[in-house]
This record gives C-alpha cells, structure tokens and sequence, in this order.
C-alpha cells in the first residue's frame, strides 16, 4: 500500500505514519516526488486496514499496490527514474552508451579499446574482472588487477566504469573501484548477492536471468530497493528459446513490457543476445527504436585474440559505425 501525503505534510508527520507502520509490523519507506511524499508499506503479506492510517495527520489518501513489487513499480513512482552519475544521465532522454571488452586483458588492451569507444561517443567503460563462466576451465578474470586497470582506464579517459561483482565476497571490492555494479544474467536470482547490492553506495545494473521473466526480473530489482539502494538499471540481454540462430533471443518487448510497470531504466545488451557481431548494429537499432535508455555493447581491439566473447565482440571500427547509425535514429 501506498500512503499519500498531503502537498504540505510535515517532515515529522511523515515520520509519524512510518511509526504507525511499523508498530503494524511492516516497514514504511518514503519516497519522495516533486509535489509530495508517499509512504510505501513493504512487508505486508496481505490487505490492511487503512482506516487509522486515514485518520493520521498530513495523510492524503491510500492507494493499493496491486503489483507483487512495490518500490520498483510504476504505481509507486509514476515518473521515470532517472541513474545521475556526473554529466551522465541514464534514463533521460538521451540513451546512454557503455562499451568495452568481454574481459579486462591487460591494461594495453583496456585503454585502446577505451580511447577509441571513447573517441566514438560512449560514456562508459565496460570490461569484466570477474567472470562468471561456464566452464570451470575457462578464464575467470584478472580480479583485483582487472579493477585496477579500470580505475586506470577512469583516469586516463575520464569515462565511467562499469563492471561485474560475481559473489558476495567481491562485491565490496568491485564497489570501491567501479561507477556501477554489474550483477550478471547467471545471478539474477542470487538473493543474498541481491540484497549486498542493496546495502551498496553505487548503482546497479542487473542482467535478466536467461530464463526469467519480467516479473521475476522486477522482483529481483526489489530486493536491491527492499535494502535501500534505488539507483537500479534493468538490462534485456537476451532469452533462451528454442530458436539457435542467435546465442540467445533478445526479447525486444521487454523494453516497453517494463517499462509499462516499473519507473527503472531499461538498456539491452546485444552482444550476449546475438552471440555474433554481424547481428549487433541491427539489434542495437531494433532496441534503440523500441525505446531502451542505452546500450551494453563489446568491443575489442582484436576480437579474433579476445580471451572471451570475441565472435560477439565488435571491432573498433564497427563501433564507430554503431555510434552514427544511433545518432541517425534522432534520439
Ligand atoms: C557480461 O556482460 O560479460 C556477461 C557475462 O553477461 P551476462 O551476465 O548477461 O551473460
Ligand atoms: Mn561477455
């Protein structure tokens, strides 16, 4: 449930109702907008009587919550949600662009490719230290060396990073280097990870789970916002279907299907969904058209050489050629 308050309500009239909540047994959070301040009581299995709630000082009204999420939700916070990181606005009308290798190689690889990203109109870096592998036998990143060189690529190039905490036991680490926590597809149900990114003081971005559906992929967004961290980006990076075409489907009505019901921002990653670099500008214009807030794309120097995801890894060249295809698109 949803409690409204009134344009004039007190700071401590707010605090009064999320008393009242809590001596329910249930936990009050606010939330505030640009005219007044609502109430969003989360912990609640079922209905609750609004009547004393009604009765509080400075209280509007009550509205029912009727989807199983609530701080993500739309009816929670009807306008978009807007991740503000510097001069880098994602949700806003520009989409915002982030690119880079697979894996952080080596730092040579890292600010070649990142100069030229750079140089072509992306505002952030991206590039594994982590990897979440399928194979046990497959490289598995370079760690804190790979955070390392990141910060390095920040310095040099003034773009933000973005990368990727696997576990619970690096993402504190990942937070102290990056610009955004990247929680990956294979770990979009990883609830105790879910709820350390809550606890975080950066942004989130988290991959839908290969299997998931839009409803499970919110609900995961809900316990990061359930812990207090609201800075939370969405990324469609493709589906397991039948179709084997592609390395996966990208489901390109994900897009306006979460964006229908929840304020976050959504991006899509067409790397992981096409598995192949001759499909990545089409998908990425597909994506733009339908009304994604950004971009996840790989790049790489040398794709052939890349110590992962190369036969999905864009050359620099073709990078470039992306950007002008995106700007043509008139966003
Ligand atoms: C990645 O972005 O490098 C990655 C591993 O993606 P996903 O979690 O979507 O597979
Ligand atoms: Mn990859």
């Amino acid at each position: 449930m949803l409690v409204i308050m009134k344009n004039d309500a007190s700071e401590s009239q707010i605090t009064s109702v999320i008393s009242h909540i809590e001596s329910l047994g249930f936990r009050g959070i606010p939330i505030p907008g640009a005219l007044r301040t609502a109430v969003c009581i989360v912990g609640n299995q079922g209905f609750i009587d609004d009547t004393q709630l009604l009765s509080l000082e400075g209280v509007k009204e009550c509205l029912r919550v009727t989807r199983p999420y609530k701080l993500v939700s739309r009816e929670t916070h009807p306008q978009p949600s807007n991740i503000i990181l510097g001069e880098v606005r994602i949700g806003g009308k520009k989409p915002v662009i982030m690119a880079g290798p697979c894996a952080i190689e080596s730092e040579k690889q890292s600010l070649e490719i990142a100069l030229s990203v750079k140089t072509a109109g992306a505002q952030i870096f991206r590039g594994g230290a982590y990897k979440p592998r399928t194979s046990p036998y497959s490289f598995q990143g370079l760690g804190e060396e790979g955070l390392k060189i990141l910060s390095k690529v920040r310095r040099e190039t003034g773009l933000l990073i973005i990368t990727e905490a696997t576990d619970i036991t690096n993402i504190e680490l990942v937070e102290k280097y990056t610009d955004i926590i990247q929680i990956g597809a294979r770990n979009m149900q990883n609830y105790s990870l879910l709820r350390r990114a809550g606890q975080m003081n950066k942004p989130i971005l988290l991959k839908r789970g290969f299997a998931a559906t839009i409803e499970e992929l919110l609900m995961s967004a809900e316990y990061i916002m359930s812990e207090g961290n609201s800075r939370i980006i969405l990324c469609e990076r493709g589906i397991r279907t039948f179709a084997d075409n592609t390395r996966n489907t990208l489901d390109i009505s994900a897009i306006p299907s979460i964006k229908e019901v929840s304020h976050l921002p959504v991006i899509v990653d067409p790397s992981h969904a096409a598995g192949r670099r001759e499909y990545v500008i089409p998908l990425s214009r597909g994506a733009i058209a339908a009304g994604a807030d950004g971009l996840i794309v790989e790049v790489h120097n040398d794709p052939p050489h890349s110590v992962s995801d190369g036969r999905q890894s864009l050359y620099l060249d073709q990078f470039e050629k992306l950007m002008q295809e995106i700007d043509k698109l008139n966003v």
